[in-house]
């Protein structure tokens, strides 16, 4: 079995620990470097990407992550994770800084004031049985896709049609989607079938 850890500083960690396991993981939640080491993936929430960097960095965890992420851990990035694990941020606060890890630029708050939230069905490329319902929180795009990135997933209609909200590149996965709040937990299932492909 692999064992997934959920970043614990904020955001909906027992969602996210709930849908790994019943996708088959052992499901644990990180706070502390001592925790980190013990994973073998890492699932970064949603929340606000600005105070989970701030937390990241009060709870000595950023460089471990960092350096946990540059050795190949896989690691699933929702919303604000996404922006975490972006190589680039548009929209952000001054300096804001992000983990990196995936080749894109995102820009955060992207969908404007007037649709601060919705929900729309999409497909994700590696996700099976059809669309999932995917619900949008002050959520982020991805802009720009670099080369070592695949864009999985894009807003299929609506007035954000075409947008792109969903990257892999090899172990590394973002959505700017939040798959924990629905109960459908197939993109857990593609993240923990990733974890076991890394292991080989
Ligand atoms: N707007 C938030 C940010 O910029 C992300 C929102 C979310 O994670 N639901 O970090």
């Amino acid at each position: 079995t692999v064992t997934v850890g959920v970043l614990a500083l904020q955001g909906d960690v027992r969602e996210h620990v709930h849908a790994l396991s019943t996708e088959g993981a052992t499901a644990v939640p990180v706070r502390r470097v001592a925790e980190l080491d013990a994973v073998d993936a890492l699932v970064i929430p949603g929340g606000e990407s600005t105070t989970i960097d701030k937390l990241l960095r009060a709870f000595d965890l950023f460089e471990p992550v960092q350096r946990r992420l540059r050795d190949g851990m896989p690691a699933y990035g929702s919303c604000a994770g996404m922006i975490l694990l972006a190589d680039r941020v548009l929209g952000g606060i001054e300096g804001q800084r992000t983990l990196g890890g995936v080749d894109v630029t995102v820009r955060r708050n992207a969908f404007g004031r007037q649709v601060d939230s919705f929900e729309t069905d999409l497909s994700i490329e590696g996700v099976e049985d059809g669309p999932l319902h995917a619900v949008f929180i002050r959520a982020p795009w991805v802009e720009e896709v670099g080369p070592a990135a695949s864009v999985v997933g894009r807003v299929e209609s609506g007035p954000a049609a075409g947008r792109i909200v969903a990257v892999r590149q090899g172990p590394l996965l973002v959505t700017s989607f939040h798959p924990e709040v629905t109960g459908d937990t197939r993109v857990h299932r593609l993240f923990v079938e990733i974890v076991r492909e890394s292991q080989g």
